[in-house]
């Protein structure tokens, strides 16, 4: 299949290459080069702008930062270059509203368009791991379920246009809210004198269980594979977390929703992030917690 991907930084890079690696023929195009020269040289065909990736396409992708980059590549290069029998699939995350806004867009053009945000990081990219949260019409859904495939283990349909998107924020909105809750449970498990290790493997075979505590564990120890044990480096960046929580706060706010510990979980990722935390694991918001933080 002839696919254009648009948006080759450290999620797209992974998953474009696993397109090429499945057999498709991949039109790759970022404003950065040296993100496109790493593309061509992990078998991507170089395209000299959005709309040259996108002409001819079956199926066009995209994974960019954030609401804004996707409105403006779909309504300025994709839209007009798209084959009309071309499947569009942004698996960018971004805000619901937005999503929906450009997915009605591409629905006047009479073309076929999801949401299909990805749970997974760049070592699930890279692997073609990801879960992908799918928004659209079942045509669609259908349309675009072999192509993401070849880059995931899981390919869900959550709905309607947008609903890739709320799955996403939903989920990551739980996640923000336990690793708080986790870790400031270790931290007056800590002060009340309760070792660690034993705290864990009390809590982690009890009703304190999260994907918090048994993947990512915020302290260092119990989980060997956990960014707590490297410093708290790689893993999943508190920015990201931050990103997924006001997404989560704007959609709330615009639906109507009450989610106060989503809001409580947003202030401490900021404070964290001001304090010079952006780039570490979001489980460091221990060391936020329990007084430790240096940046
Ligand atoms: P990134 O910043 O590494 O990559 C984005 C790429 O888009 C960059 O290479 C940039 O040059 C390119 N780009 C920006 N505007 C463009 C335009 N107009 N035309 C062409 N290319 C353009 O970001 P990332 O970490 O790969 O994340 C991408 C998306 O995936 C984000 O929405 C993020 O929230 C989401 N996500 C990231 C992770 C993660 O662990 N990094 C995990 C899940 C979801």
């Amino acid at each position: 299949m002839r696919v254009a991907f648009i948006g080759l930084g450290h999620m797209g890079s992974g998953m474009a290459a696993n397109l090429a690696k499945a057999g498709h023929s991949v039109a790759a195009f970022d404003l950065s080069p040296a993100a496109l020269d790493r593309a061509v040289a992990d078998g991507c065909i170089r395209a000299g702008s959005a709309a040259d990736a996108v002409a001819g396409a079956e199926a066009v992708l995209t994974m960019l930062p954030a609401g804004r980059h996707v409105a403006q590549v779909y309504g300025e290069q994709v839209f007009a270059a798209a084959d009309p029998a071309a499947i569009l699939i942004d698996c960018s995350t971004i805000d619901v509203a937005t999503a929906k806004a450009v997915a009605a867009n591409a629905a006047a053009r009479g073309l076929a368009m999801v949401d299909a945000p990805v749970s997974g990081g760049t070592a699930a990219a890279q692997a073609g791991t990801l879960t992908f949260m799918v928004g659209g019409t079942a045509d669609a859904f259908a349309h675009a379920q072999p192509v993401l495939a070849a880059m995931g283990k899981a390919v869900i349909h959550a709905g309607d246009a947008g609903m890739g998107q709320a799955a996403k924020i939903c989920n990551n909105m739980i996640l923000g809210a336990t690793m708080v809750a986790t870790a400031e449970a270790f931290v007056l498990a800590q002060k009340l004198g309760l070792d660690a290790q034993t705290f864990f493997d009390i809590s982690s075979k009890a009703s304190g269980q999260s994907w918090s505590m048994t993947s990512y564990c915020p302290v260092p120890g119990p989980v060997p594979s956990a960014p707590s044990n490297r410093d708290y480096e790689g893993g999943f960046g508190a920015a990201l977390m931050l990103k997924d929580l006001k997404l989560a706060l704007a959609a709330a706010a615009g639906a109507g929703a009450s989610v106060p510990m989503g809001a409580q979980a947003e202030t401490l990722y900021e404070l964290f992030a001001g304090v010079g935390g952006a780039s570490k694991d979001f489980s460091a918001i221990i060391k936020l917690l329990d007084g430790s933080w240096r940046p």
